[in-house]
């Protein structure tokens, strides 16, 4: 059993991150979790780091 996808949402901007959908443009692969994703990662819009966002419920 695998835990449900989670959104997660940049607290500066608004970008949104789904894991299920990851983010091809970042590298980041379909199903790419937040623990996942580098800690060095940072908002592709506005540079905030990974650290700065918060999860959402949509
Ligand atoms: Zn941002």
């Amino acid at each position: 059993m695998s835990a449900p996808y989670k959104t997660w949402q940049c607290r500066t901007c608004g970008y949104l991150y789904d894991e299920a959908e990851g983010d091809a443009g970042e590298g980041l692969a379909h199903g790419t979790r937040c623990g996942g994703i580098p800690r060095t990662w940072i908002c592709p819009l506005c540079a905030t780091p990974k650290a700065e966002f918060d999860r959402v419920e949509l």
